[in-house]
């Protein structure tokens, strides 16, 4: 497998290996996302706006640069669970992303997905994430992507604060 200078990663995969692996359930009070809004401390996390229901927040492990994800303020873990206006604002979030990542980074496409529950391979099963995924033509395409061993050529504060700046913009 090729080597890929991906130092954002350094973090993750320390505390993959050092910290004994956390079973609990995840509920609000140990959920990262919750704790994250909590500390209001937006730019630390890459949280790039909050809206009434939700919020949308870049990836910090991402696949691809710019990849994004919307979830909603209450720590809920399914659509179901989701009253009618959380998922309607989501759904225009997805709209809005795609928007603002057409013009900001020039995707020739997006992948849009959630995977709800640990065995549908959602990260942290308990709180809600729909990803929007911007993806490129000389992306090396779905293997990579699954091997998570795709380059990055984009910078992630570098980012995070351009497309901070056109979300504040567009609403
Ligand atoms: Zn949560």
């Amino acid at each position: 497998m090729k080597k890929i200078y991906a130092p954002w990663r350094k973090e993750y995969i320390t505390d993959t290996v050092h910290k004994p692996k956390d079973n609990r359930p995840k509920t609000e009070a140990n959920c990262v996302f919750c704790q994250q809004l909590k500390d209001n401390v937006d730019e630390k996390y890459f949280i790039i706006k909050r809206y009434n229901h939700a919020f949308v927040i870049m990836n910090r492990y991402p696949y691809n640069g710019g990849h994004l994800m919307i979830l909603p303020i209450e720590h809920k873990g399914e659509l179901d669970a989701c009253t009618v206006d959380e998922r309607a604002e989501m759904m225009e979030l997805i709209n809005t992303c795609i928007t603002i990542l057409k013009q900001e980074l020039k995707p020739q496409g997006f992948n849009v997905g959630i995977n709800t529950g640990r065995a549908g391979g959602g990260g942290i099963p308990s709180h809600l994430h729909i990803h929007v995924l911007p993806r490129w033509d000389s992306d090396t395409n779905f293997m990579p992507l699954l091997c998570e061993t795709k380059p990055i050529s984009i910078e992630l504060k570098t980012t995070y604060l351009q497309l901070k700046k056109a979300f504040d913009k567009y609403s």
